[in-house]
């Protein structure tokens, strides 16, 4: 059955570009995981309070 719906789609607010990656089937088995998010989170201590983009560094509220 495909799930195609089940992937989110996550773009960041200042640059617009896509943020989830879809992994390559081997990387799915390996992370056992469908895809990422390659945004970073910006944490204090132990909680993430904050987003960033990889592409365009900057940062956002979560
Ligand atoms: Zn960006």
């Amino acid at each position: 059955m495909k799930n195609e719906q089940e992937i989110p789609k996550e773009y960041c607010p200042y640059c617009g570009k896509n943020l989830i990656r879809i992994l390559s089937e081997q990387e799915q088995k390996k992370y056992k995981l469908r895809y990422v998010s390659e945004k970073i989170g910006v944490s204090n201590w132990d909680s993430i309070f904050a987003w960033k983009c990889p592409y365009c560094t900057k940062t956002w509220r979560r």
